[in-house]
């Protein structure tokens, strides 16, 4: 069994001419950038952070660190080890400008003060926004360091929490261009040190 009905009703829409005329369609990439990065009439909104990459090798794979116990698979957890930290595979860290924000189904972080009916559950995301082209998937780690009041990274550098992507979702126009990334993050399964 094949699915047989085409993606669309017409080939028009699909038409190269039509994708680039439409030049009061609301460039989001270039507002984002604006807004996160701060452009010639705008002051940057993001903060700095990093990616947590795992490496992988030629077959794809995770690569595990020498730390793993070769029977048991796991870590070494008596002295974390100071290449992967805690992580079991090898990576590398790479500087990115995200903007966060909360949200959960109530109203998120400042509603947690609130008075739950029994039975329900607190579930808060946090939020990263990310420029359309970032290279982020599910097996890497977005880590927030600790800032200044300025907000820059103070130095040392002190990973201040690591958060795992739950949900990556590609905000694309109506003509289907990722404009921007948003990551979501379960807010109670971050790391704190
Ligand atoms: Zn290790």
């Amino acid at each position: 069994m094949g699915f047989k009905r085409k993606l669309y009703p017409t080939a028009r829409g699909l038409d190269a001419s039509s994708r680039t005329s439409h030049s009061n369609e609301i460039d989001l990439r270039t507002e984002f950038d604006d807004l996160i990065l701060g452009g010639a009439t705008s002051i940057p909104h993001g903060r700095k952070a990093l990616i947590r990459k795992m490496r992988r090798d030629s077959d794809n794979n995770l690569t595990a660190c020498s730390c793993v116990d070769s029977s048991t698979g796991e870590p070494d957890t008596e002295a974390e080890c100071s290449f992967c930290l805690g992580e079991g595979f090898y990576w590398d860290e790479v500087w990115t400008v995200v903007y966060s924000t909360y949200v959960g189904a109530d109203g998120g972080m400042a509603n947690r003060v609130r008075t739950l009916t029994p039975g329900s559950l607190r579930v808060d995301y946090k939020v990263f926004y990310m420029k359309y082209d970032t290279d982020v998937s599910y097996q890497d780690k977005i880590v927030e360091l600790r800032l200044d009041s300025e907000g820059d990274p103070v130095v040392p550098y002190n990973r201040e929490a690591i958060y795992k992507p739950q949900t990556i979702v590609e905000y694309r126009s109506d003509r289907g261009r990722v404009e921007y990334l948003a990551v979501y993050c379960r807010e109670q399964d971050a790391i704190r040190r």
